[in-house]
């Protein structure tokens, strides 16, 4: 098939997708030959009828690159330029390490990894992944990620969309910010515009794409308080969704994307709805303390931001390049929630009426500190097993220190899961992830 007849076979495709290919001497080109545009809310791919032929028929396999052709009939040879024309999208490189793109600085490397700076490229680098019949892992800041030592036998896909957009809604704010934008700048953002909502999250490390995936909270707040919507590519249907917050399924530390249909959505970007003016949110006894240290009795939100970011980092909880416990996951273990019947027989087992624990909304289940169990089970702070161990700082954070490898980690986290069930018959829940483990066991891999 010539070019001629590639190029009249590809427009025969376009309009099986009801896309209507034009083909014009256009007085300002399009650039790189044509591509797709909407036109009065129609969809057109616009071609330069003065560009060489060869350059037509790359310009048109580039733009039905990015559409779904898996219904309808597409000749062998148009197949492969559209495939061809994917793949020059996509260019993943083999065999990157992948410790040095986490906070915990262990693993091994990505069979491929690709960045992508647009929503096209995370789509092709979809299919690129699902033609070679590999899983698709997606990055962001790598900060509740645990590599294994073997790497990763998958396309590592780094979604790396920046842009923050703002919205005035009546009383309230919509601040949109793309999956690669920095968690912490968008918090900063937004308390230092005097905007509500996401102050007790300051220094959280991370993306702004991961946050919906476990529900990302601090202090007493999450962000699905403030969620107003999750763009994502479905995998499963390959479009572009939004999401209302009511089909996100958010817990404590979890959503759907994480526990309901995990590796279904990749997220492109998130909508949190921010109330202008509103006084800051201050629950918790400790940030109340920090705050009264400081003589502040009505704090406004950029006090309560440093106070957090003060309590954080005193704990290590704020990535600092030169704090010697800087490679963690934060927290290793979420904190169990169990029945009142059962928080009673554990304190009592502790020898330990004024055990914390904090009733859950309804008053059936209350929520215990995994930090004082581990303790309480023997493992204290700056614990060592081999180059990892526990924080010398924070006790439920694991770190690794020099020389340390993905088994060094496991293992002190099975040493610590399996001393607290022995003490106190509470299995504790990881909340990293976990990637290229061959066995993993009740969200733990095996050492
Ligand atoms: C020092 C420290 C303190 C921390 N403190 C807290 C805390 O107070 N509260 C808290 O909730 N967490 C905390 N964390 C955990 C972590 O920072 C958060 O979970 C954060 O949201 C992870 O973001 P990330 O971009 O690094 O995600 P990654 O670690 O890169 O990925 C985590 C998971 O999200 C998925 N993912 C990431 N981006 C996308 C995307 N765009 N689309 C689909 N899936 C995606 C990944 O596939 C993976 O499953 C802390 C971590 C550290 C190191």
């Amino acid at each position: 098939m010539d070019d001629r007849d590639l190029l009249d076979e590809l427009v025969r495709v376009a309009t099986r997708l009801g896309i209507q290919v034009r083909i014009e001497p256009f007085e300002t080109p399009p650039a790189r030959g044509g591509g797709r545009c909407l036109v009065e809310g129609r969809e057109f791919i616009l071609l330069d009828a003065r560009a060489p032929l060869g350059d037509r028929v790359s310009a048109l396999a580039s733009a039905l690159s990015d559409l779904d052709l898996d219904d309808v009939y597409v000749t062998p040879e148009a197949r492969d330029r559209v495939e061809g024309a994917r793949d020059a999208r996509v260019r993943p490189r083999e065999g990157v390490p992948l410790a040095p793109l986490t906070t915990m600085g262990v693993g091994g490397p990505a069979r491929w990894y690709v960045e992508a700076h647009d929503e096209a490229t995370v789509l092709a680098a979809l299919r690129w992944a699902e033609g070679r019949g590999l899983p698709l892992r997606v990055l962001g800041g790598g900060s509740n990620l645990v590599v294994a030592d073997a790497g990763v036998d998958a396309l590592v896909l780094r979604v790396a969309l920046r842009g923050l957009a703002v919205r005035e809604a009546g009383s309230v704010v919509e601040l949109t910010a793309a999956a690669a934008e920095p968690w912490d700048d968008v918090v900063r953002f937004a308390v230092e515009r005097g905007w509500a909502g996401l102050e007790c999250l300051s220094g959280i490390p991370g993306l702004v794409g991961a946050t919906p995936i476990q529900n990302v909270g601090a202090y007493g707040q999450e962000v699905s308080d403030t969620v107003a919507a999750v763009r994502a590519l479905d995998r499963a249907t390959r479009t572009v969704v939004t999401l209302p917050p009511a089909a996100c399924g958010f817990g404590y530390r979890d959503s759907a994307f994480k526990s309901r249909t995990p590796d279904r959505h990749v997220i492109l970007g998130v909508t949190y709805r921010l109330r202008p003016g509103g006084a800051p949110s201050v629950r918790y006894a400790e940030l109340e303390r920090h705050l009264a240290a400081r003589g502040i009795a009505t704090p406004a939100l950029m006090d309560v931001r440093e106070s957090v970011l003060a309590v954080r980092r005193a704990k290590s909880m704020v990535f600092d390049s030169a704090d010697p416990n800087r490679r963690s996951c934060g927290s290793f273990f979420v904190n169990p929630v169990v029945s009142a019947v059962e928080a009673e027989r554990i304190a009592s087992a502790a020898g330990d009426p004024g055990m914390p624990r904090w009733p859950e909304p309804g008053g059936e289940r209350v929520k215990l500190a995994a930090a004082w169990l581990v303790e309480r089970a023997g493992f204290a702070r700056g614990h060592g097993d081999g180059p990892a161990g526990i924080s010398t700082r924070h006790t439920l954070a694991i770190v690794a220190r020099e020389g340390a490898r993905a088994a060094d980690v496991v293992r002190v986290a099975r040493r610590v899961r399996d001393g607290v069930l022995g003490r106190f018959g509470v299995r504790l829940h990881p909340e990293p992830v976990f990637w290229g483990f061959a066995r993993v066991e009740d969200g733990l891999p095996e050492a």
